[in-house]
């Protein structure tokens, strides 16, 4: 069961690839049992039958090192207030 469907989604994502610009494109595909893809200028392509699952994965894909940064500041300020 998809409760997530949203007719006729395409989406372009602009990212980065250690300073190199990349674009994604996301669309739905109906005659795939997975509906929702994306496929990377680098040639990184993704598939997901779930419309968020595709978005989050493009976003990640698109931003690696920004997410990556985010994380660690993440775990860091978990680890800061478990320490008081
Ligand atoms: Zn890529």
């Amino acid at each position: 069961m998809d409760r997530h469907t949203v007719e006729g989604w395409t989406c372009t994502y602009h990212g980065l690839h250690d300073g190199t610009k990349v674009t994604i494109k996301a669309a739905r595909d109906d005659t795939h049992p997975e509906r929702y893809g994306w496929t990377c200028t680098c040639g990184v392509s993704h598939r997901s039958s779930s419309y968020y699952d595709c978005d989050r994965s493009a976003l990640r894909h698109a931003y690696p090192t920004l997410l990556d940064r985010l994380r660690q500041w993440a775990a860091r300020q978990f680890r800061t207030r478990r320490a008081r």
